[in-house]
């Protein structure tokens, strides 16, 4: 049997030891443990990539810690609108969906968009149609509320946060500590098929109708049999203008390079260009795992069939 891997993130930011209390370090652990070991259960029976996956993003959707399903951050108007991508690296196939409200698992509506829809990308009230079309679970908004993210937007909501405005009390401090708490996952099952999985609720704050990168394939998600899978968080415009996932990819393609240095080429050089702080995550077809960041911290677990398992959130 080949070898099978996954690793997940949780989103990455400055994310520092000293804002962090042992309790909540703890919680954020077992979150990122309980959500790897899901994926890799069906891995280890033998299940594809995508399912492993998508599994192991369910769980984060449903920690209220993490930016995604349940714990979304609110928008300017004060609702949690979510984004998710999920892509087949055998096929070449994906479904996204972007401003979906009230979707238990955003991510399961993107696989529904991938396998019963003839479409890629399904947005707003189109997406929450077909969510109930589909039968797709959804719930009230009080299932979405986190007090966290609340407090975090009551700071903001008064400020455009693309200008701060550093006199409000509190603004500064948030805006400093930047913790983009989308989440995703990657896998190579056990026939060296590849797949990757992003969502979120995205920016905290940000306009009616934005869409970060998550959902948008290439730029936060991607998968490719030939090359890698790929999922990543962080600020999203620099990585959709990067299209940060594909350039992994493609220099893997053409110029020849491993995963590793791909990745590190595209988060390390391209992106600090760009200002964009985030990391991400990648598997390629033979179970070889990277987890890049910039930022000073990123949410993440890997585990794979030679017996290695990982659960990280700061640098080494
Ligand atoms: N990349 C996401 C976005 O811009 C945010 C995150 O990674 O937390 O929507």
């Amino acid at each position: 049997m080949r070898p099978f891997s996954i690793a997940i993130h949780g989103g990455a930011g400055t994310i520092l030891k000293s804002d962090m209390t042992s309790d909540l370090e703890q919680a954020y652990a077992r979150g990122l443990e309980d959500a790897v070991n899901a994926g890799y259960a069906v891995l280890e029976e033998g299940g594809s990539a995508i399912n492993a996956v998508k599994a192991a993003v369910v769980i984060l959707e449903d920690n209220l810690l993490f930016n995604a399903g349940r714990g979304s951050v609110f928008t300017k108007k004060g609702v949690q609108e979510m984004d998710a991508a999920i892509m087949d690296g055998k096929k070449l196939a994906a479904g996204a969906i972007a401003g979906v409200r009230n979707v238990r698992n955003p991510i399961e509506l993107a696989a529904e968009v991938m396998k019963n829809s003839n479409h890629v990308f399904l947005s707003g009230k189109g997406a929450n149609d077909f969510a109930i079309k589909q039968g797709v679970k959804l719930e009230p908004d009080e299932y979405f509320f986190s007090q966290f993210r609340y407090d975090q937007w009551k700071v903001m909501r008064d400020s455009d946060n693309y200008s701060l405005d550093h006199t409000h009390q509190g603004l500064e401090e948030l805006m400093k500590d930047k913790k983009f708490g989308t989440v995703g996952a990657v896998a190579c099952d056990s026939e060296g098929n590849i797949a990757a999985a992003t969502s979120t609720g995205g920016m905290t704050n940000k306009k009616y109708g934005r869409i970060g990168d998550s959902p948008l394939i290439g730029s936060g998600t991607y998968a490719n049999n030939g090359t890698c899978a790929i999922s990543c968080t962080g600020h999203g415009e620099p990585f959709i203008c990067a299209v940060a996932a594909h350039d992994v990819s493609a220099m893997m393609e053409y110029k020849n390079l491993s995963l590793h240095d791909a990745m590190h080429e595209v988060v390390m050089v391209k992106l600090v260009e760009m200002e964009g702080e985030g990391g991400m995550i990648g598997v390629d077809a033979q179970g070889n795992i990277s987890m890049i960041f910039n930022s000073a911290g990123m949410y993440r677990a890997m585990k794979n069939s030679k017996g290695d398992f990982a659960v990280g959130i700061y640098q080494d």
